[in-house]
């Protein structure tokens, strides 16, 4: 296989991660870049283990993802399932495994294979039973509500109508689309076409947030760009599965204009960071020249703390 080579890209996620803290863009993205390598210094190794750590949150997301989509498929092949066997066999086998890896250290022989916490790498976890239990109660929730909310909607869909959406998981590189010269990851939970139509879905197991409409508006852009789905036609519903809540919305020209200039105005923020402002070459300004969190409280939570530390002078 020849060298992997560290193109220029954006996100969503970068680009909040960069809005937050400049110095977390540059460790998950040059940082970190090379540190699976055996030769590689000790700073990269660290950012690129600490780059792969998951935290509860996230893991409780994938948990409850995991286990709608099982519930999902199950009722297709027409053999549904209830919310306790969904959460039985897909969510509680997932998080003990996950849970397992993250206490027991695997992680240390290979950061990218097993689940490191956040929580547990920073002692922050606080009492293990309650915190387990509380993702526990909330992803049974979230497949209640799928169950008996979203399903109904959702449950005629075929798998011959969905949209394929390569996700990490599968291994390479996860869907993206090029949008005006850069590569954009855009990696919609569920999406689907009935004639002209595009309905997307994404699925919240946490709070309501004004920043998911944006994240959706993102999918309507990526649904555009690769299925040249029309705006009129295209149907965005942020699934709130805790809250069992949908906030279905669309895309007017007006909104498009105002995304495409949030992405335009990010990557040319991301582009004053490279050296030459050259994105062909990707070469990130020295570490220094990313500044740290504007705001303290960013660094609470965030992976990269260890590697910050001391600048930080804590
Ligand atoms: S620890 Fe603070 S300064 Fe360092 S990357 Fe995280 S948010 Fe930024």
């Amino acid at each position: 296989m020849g060298k992997l080579e560290n193109t220029f890209s954006w996100s969503f996620s970068a680009a909040a991660d960069f809005d937050e803290c400049r110095r977390r863009r540059y460790w998950s993205k040059y940082g970190m870049w090379g540190g699976w390598e055996k030769n590689a210094s000790p700073e990269t190794k660290k950012a690129y283990q600490l780059n792969k750590m998951d935290n509860r949150w996230g893991l409780m997301g994938q948990a409850a993802e995991n286990s709608v989509m099982r519930v999902l498929r199950q009722h297709q092949a027409g053999n549904p399932i209830d919310a306790e066997t969904a959460f039985e066999t897909v969510a509680r086998l997932f998080l003990r495994q996950k849970w397992t890896e993250s206490k027991r250290g695997e992680w240390k022989t290979d950061p990218k294979k097993f689940c490191c916490l956040r929580e547990h790498y920073y002692g922050t976890m606080g009492d293990e039973k309650a915190a387990a239990e509380q993702m526990s109660g909330q992803i049974k929730n979230c497949i209640v509500n799928f169950i008996g909310k979203v399903l109904p909607r959702i449950g005629k869909i075929t798998r011959e109508q969905e949209l394929p959406v390569k996700t990490p998981d599968m291994g390479g590189d996860p869907e993206s689309i090029e949008f005006k010269g850069v590569k954009m990851y855009v990696i919609p939970d569920y999406a689907y076409r009935v004639g002209g139509q595009f309905h997307i879905h994404d699925w919240k197991a946490g709070k309501v947030k004004e920043s998911h409409r944006e994240q959706l508006g993102l999918y309507a852009l990526w649904a555009r760009e690769k299925f040249r789905a029309k705006p009129d036609d295209t149907f965005l519903y942020v699934e709130y599965l805790n809250e069992g809540q949908v906030a279905p919305f669309q895309m007017n020209a007006e909104d498009f204009q105002t995304l495409e200039a949030r992405i335009e105005d990010s990557v040319a923020e991301m582009t004053e960071y490279l050296v030459d402002f050259d994105r062909a070459k990707n070469a990130p300004l020295p570490k220094e020249e990313w500044e740290l969190a504007a705001d303290p409280a960013s660094c609470k939570n965030c992976n990269f703390y260890e590697l910050c530390k001391a600048e930080l002078g804590k």
